[in-house]
């Protein structure tokens, strides 16, 4: 756990969110500030500061979000229709939060090339 991260606060309990999906690996929750009709966040419980940041050893927790991601987007109903999942790495890919998240986004078109 890192103390001043916020995401380490919502996995410790911390901190207030809409979890929506939790294991021993991952937790999820919806974007405080939603840029989809569906737009959750799945983290791992264990602290990563970024993709940048990820060791070999991490290879399966990391894996295990983009599972946990489909589950969310299955048990929502848009799994047929299509979702997208996002990791911005560092500060041009706009990451703010310095905890490794998958965006799942879905509900409306997703333009691609994103901006
Ligand atoms: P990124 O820009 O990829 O680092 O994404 C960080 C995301 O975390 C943004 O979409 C924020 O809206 C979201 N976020 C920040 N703080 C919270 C919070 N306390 N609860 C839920 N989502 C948050
Ligand atoms: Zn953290």
């Amino acid at each position: 756990m890192d103390d001043t991260c916020i995401f380490c606060k919502i996995v410790a309990g911390g901190m207030k969110a809409r979890l929506v999906y939790e294991d021993d690996l991952a937790v999820a929750f919806e974007d405080i500030n939603p840029q989809a009709p569906h737009h959750v966040l799945v983290i791992p419980r264990e602290h990563i500061a970024s993709l940048d940041a990820m060791s070999e050893g991490q290879d399966a927790v990391v894996g295990h979000l983009f599972r946990a991601a489909a589950a969310v987007a299955r048990e929502r109903g848009v799994a047929g229709e299509g979702y997208r999942t996002v990791v911005n790495t560092g500060a041009r890919a706009g990451q703010t939060v310095h905890h490794i998240h998958v965006h799942l986004l879905a509900g409306r078109d997703l333009r691609w090339p994103p901006g």
